[in-house]
């Protein structure tokens, strides 16, 4: 019997995996099986070449569970007492304390990076024993076992076939991996797709209501899963069938890509486009990604773009370097180009059923949106793809390509500036009626009311060429596409003040909400009064929504406008209803105000060039006492107005239907506005 000591420079391995790999403990599981399947695939390998001739058999691999052990069993290549000296007595330990320090909660990348997989053993065992002969002619089956100290103990044994058993003597605080259970839910996760079959137990089968064991051995695996066959072999069933086995909980996928490349790295897969409805972040971690049918994890950030994470499906590649840390995989160079391939071979076939088929993918557009508009958010390089085939769907639902859509507005929608104005919507219902005095100037109108459409519209103003998009609800039709310049309004002065005055007084305080009264020349056939909202303002708003740092605007007031239309009748009838009624009354005031206020000019004329200490202090009090006095006489004509405005129900009328056609009238004001309705017929 041969004695020893474990190869390592530092002084004991055993407290240091015990120590340090306390989470994930379960990928001993996969690590030990995945060793016993490496085992068997090489032994095929060496009979295709000839270099071993007897006969194959069964070749599964095998996990039994005893009352504290578990066993895995291979009929692989085996070991000779050299190659276990070799390849188990010998662990590459270099600066170890360093690494494992920085990677402690990460067993998978301690695992990778000092190729401990069959040490991992030792996460859950006191004990563990290698029962192994090697395929080699006249071989002697040996025995190797270890407690968990650096010693181990190396003899021969007997063993009639060749392969190797691994035997794991679970210790106490891990007996939970003795149950039936979570064995076999571990190799689900681990092992479902591994290319050996890999049996635990017997096929269980319902007889007279109970469960009932068959005597047919249990395989957990399905060694040809879909993404390791031809693309050319499948058919659309065959890769539904496989989606359901992924996600049974799933709707049915849009479409799916087959990846396979074998150069400049190695790559299969299938990714299926889910239907994304409206959030995002309830999609991700989907995909899983294995290697070489070994499943390592289902989170793939960092390894595919983070757009890509939308999508479901199965990756696999043995040149992912998979047990390394997250921050190493981001910058590897391997896993840069594998990212970059994903993304191209995304947008390629996109594109290529957007141009074989763009029915389909219109009908599919609605699902597809919100991944498209988040991959050309999210890189640049999708970005330049996808304008091909990203879509806007207008009022009608008519869909066009951005060239399309440009063409079709060009000649209509273009300012006076030469700038392309895109009209856009983000609520066909809330701005109806803005939506149809736009279709009534001939223009077209979008909806925009995904996710991330604030977004994409800002994206797409950076980068298509003089074009601005703009909600219809912004301003007046007449000046959402400036065409002339803009007419005076007919209205003098002193009669805007009046105006400002009746209805600034009538306005409703809402809290965070702010209203500014404005006056446009419409023409007599538009409505008397519009409420629209600053684009930038409210897109500002928007933005700070997703964006931190951005709080500021979202703090301020939303802003309205209320516009007056001056060519309406109403509007001109309500100046002369006013002058009726308030004229007597303010006629002495205004004459007041105009003394005043040829006195303040005159004041302030002597005092303008002159510096603050050559003005008499006579002169300075003179003109404060002007300013006061206007002040005075300005509020009691704004009383007199307010007063006349309150019990003039047009102007509330007004307002209301204002609001109303905004969506703004709630609550109590809606219901005063049914009853001053009723009152008016
Ligand atoms: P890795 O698999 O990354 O090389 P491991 O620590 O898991 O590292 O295994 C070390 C070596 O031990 C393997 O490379 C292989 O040569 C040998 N080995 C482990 N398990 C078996 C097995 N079931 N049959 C034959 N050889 C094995």
């Amino acid at each position: 019997m041969q004695k020893g000591t474990i190869g390592v420079t530092t002084d004991n391995i055993f407290p240091i995996i015990k120590k340090f790999l306390y989470s994930d403990h379960e990928i001993f599981l996969r690590e030990i099986v995945s060793n016993a399947v490496d085992a068997t695939q090489k032994l095929k390998t060496f009979a295709s070449v000839g270099e071993f001739k007897g006969d194959l058999g069964d070749l599964n691999v095998e996990v039994k569970l005893g009352k504290d052990t578990i066993t895995v069993s291979d009929r692989g290549i085996g070991m000779t007492a050299d190659e276990i000296n070799q390849y188990i007595n010998q662990i590459a330990l270099s600066s170890a304390e360093e690494f494992l320090d920085k990677y402690k909660n990460d067993a998978n990348a301690i695992i990778g990076h000092f190729g401990l997989g069959f040490y991992s053993a030792f996460m859950v065992a006191k004990k563990v024993e290698i029962v192994t002969k090697s395929f080699k002619e006249g071989a002697v089956p040996m025995k190797w076992s270890c407690d968990g100290t650096p010693e181990y103990t190396l003899e021969e044994t007997t063993k009639e076939d060749r392969g190797t058993d691994i035997i794991l003597y679970i210790d106490d605080e891990n007996k939970e991996f003795l149950k039936e259970d979570k064995i076999f839910s571990l190799l689900k996760k681990y092992c479902k797709f591994l290319p050996v079959p890999i049996i635990f137990g017997k096929e269980k089968e319902w007889k007279d209501g109970k469960e009932v064991e068959t005597d047919k051995p249990r395989q957990i695996n399905d060694t040809h899963p879909l993404w390791t066959r031809k693309p050319a072999d499948l058919t659309d069933e065959d890769y539904l069938k496989f989606y359901r086995e992924l996600y049974p909980m799933s709707e049915e996928p849009l479409f799916w890509i087959h990846l396979n490349v074998d150069f400049p790295f190695n790559l299969t897969g299938i990714l299926y486009f889910p239907k994304i409805k409206n959030n995002i972040d309830l999609q991700r971690n989907k995909i899983q990604l294995y290697s070489n049918q070994v499943f390592v994890t289902d989170s793939v950030e960092g390894i595919v773009p983070e757009f890509l994470t939308l999508l479901h499906g199965v990756i696999d590649s043995p040149d992912i370097p998979l047990n390394v840390s997250r921050s190493y995989l981001q910058s590897d160079s391997n896993v840069k180009k594998i990212s970059n391939y994903i993304t191209k071979k995304v947008a390629d076939r996109l594109e290529e059923i957007f141009k074989n088929d763009r029915n389909q993918y219109e009908a599919k557009w609605d699902s597809l949106k919100l991944f498209i508009e988040y991959g050309m958010l999210s890189d640049e390089k999708f970005y330049e793809r996808a304008i091909k085939f990203a879509l806007f769907k207008d009022e009608d639902g008519k869909l066009f390509t951005f060239e399309e859509y440009k063409t079709l507005i060009k000649d209509n929608q273009t300012d006076k500036d030469g700038t392309l104005i895109v009209l856009y919507a983000s609520d066909k219902e809330e701005q109806y009626s803005y939506i149809d005095n736009a279709k009534a100037k001939g223009y077209d109108v979008l909806i925009m009311d995904g996710q991330l459409d604030t977004h994409m519209v800002g994206l797409l103003e950076q980068k298509f060429d003089k074009t601005r998009f703009v909600r219809v609800d912004s301003d007046v039709v007449d000046n959402l596409i400036r065409k002339e310049d803009k007419k005076a309004s007919a209205l003098d002065a002193e009669k805007q003040d009046i105006l400002n005055e009746l209805f600034k007084s009538q306005l409703p305080k809402q809290e965070k909400k702010e209203f500014m009264v404005s006056f446009e020349a419409l023409g007599k056939n538009a409505s008397p009064v519009f409420i629209t909202q600053s684009e930038y303002m409210r897109r500002m708003k928007e933005m700070s929504a997703f964006q931190q740092g951005f709080n500021f605007y979202g703090e301020l007031p939303d802003s309205y406008n209320l516009v007056l239309n001056t060519d309406h009748p109403v509007i001109e009838k309500l100046l002369k209803d006013e002058d009726a009624a308030c004229g007597k009354e303010l006629a002495p005031i205004n004459s007041e105000l105009s003394g005043l206020k040829a006195r303040q000019d005159s004041l302030r004329e002597s005092q303008k060039d002159k510096k603050e200490d050559e003005i008499p202090v006579q002169d300075k009090e003179d003109l404060k006492k002007t300013e006061q006095q206007i002040e005075e006489e300005k509020s009691k004509k704004n009383k007199i107005l307010a007063d006349y405005a309150a019990s003039n129900p047009v102007i509330g009328q007004l307002i209301d239907l204002a609001l109303l056609s905004n969506g703004l009238l709630k609550g109590e004001a809606l219901s005063n506005f049914i009853k001053r309705s009723v009152n008016m017929i």
